[in-house]
């Protein structure tokens, strides 16, 4: 039976769930960046993830903006590369309007997604189609936005779907920024790593309120 809600306790077992996961898919997001970068993203995500884990298991949070800000943080100081600024932008982006906020609802979790998403374009300034991590979270978004008033299993299911079309695409795409870059054409038939990762917290999320 999925949760239609998730308290502020269980949106920090969520992240430790999805965190183990993470961990977990090191080699798979290794091979991703293997073969249009340079193979670190793996070992990243992997070294962030740890992070997260040691900051929030088994800690006490005052609100989501207060546990959205320090896996943030943990993913930032940690990681290093593209993907260490552009994760925690996302976690300390998505922290952005959730003050005092203690329950996670579709609506909210909507907000999460179209704040970090925000963040991560102020950021980064990659566009959708330039084969990043922003095509399969944009595409979240927006389905984030259309299911504001499903419960949160639903809503997630829909969204992690989303995710996981838009990271398909990315193979038909040529990378505009980033190391793959430099790789033009040669980068065609091939996911983006990032986009791969992104797919897959949200994937790890949606497992978490399913109750798998
Ligand atoms: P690096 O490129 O420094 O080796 P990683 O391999 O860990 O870092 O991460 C690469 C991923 O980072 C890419 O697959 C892409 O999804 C993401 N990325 C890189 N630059 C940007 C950007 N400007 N905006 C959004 N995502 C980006
Ligand atoms: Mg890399």
């Amino acid at each position: 039976m999925g949760k239609s809600q998730l308290s502020l306790q269980e949106v920090r077992e969520m992240i430790v769930s999805a965190s183990h996961k993470m961990i977990a898919s090191k080699d798979r997001l290794t091979q991703a960046d293997k073969a249009i970068g340079d193979g670190d993203h793996g070992i990243g995500m992997a070294r962030g993830f740890e992070n997260v884990l040691k900051r929030v298991e088994g800690q006490e949070f005052s609100s989501l903006e207060d546990l959205f800000k320090t896996v943030g943080m943990a993913l930032l100081t940690s990681i290093g590369g593209a993907s260490g600024a552009v994760f925690g932008t996302l976690f300390r982006g998505a922290a952005e309007n959730l003050k005092g906020q203690d329950v996670l609802t579709a609506p909210v979790f909507s907000r999460i997604l179209q704040d970090g998403l925000k963040a991560v374009k102020d950021r980064g300034h990659a566009k959708p189609g330039d084969k990043t991590m922003v095509d399969a979270l944009e595409p979240a978004a927006v389905e984030a936005r259309n299911q504001e008033a499903a419960p949160l299993d639903v809503a997630l299911a829909a969204i992690a779907a989303a995710a996981r079309l838009g990271l398909e695409k990315t193979k038909e795409m040529v990378a505009a920024v980033g190391k793959a870059k430099t790789l033009g054409k040669r980068s065609l038939g091939h996911p983006d790593p990032g986009a791969v990762s992104m797919s897959l917290i949200l994937d790890f999320m949606k497992e978490y309120v399913e109750g798998r």
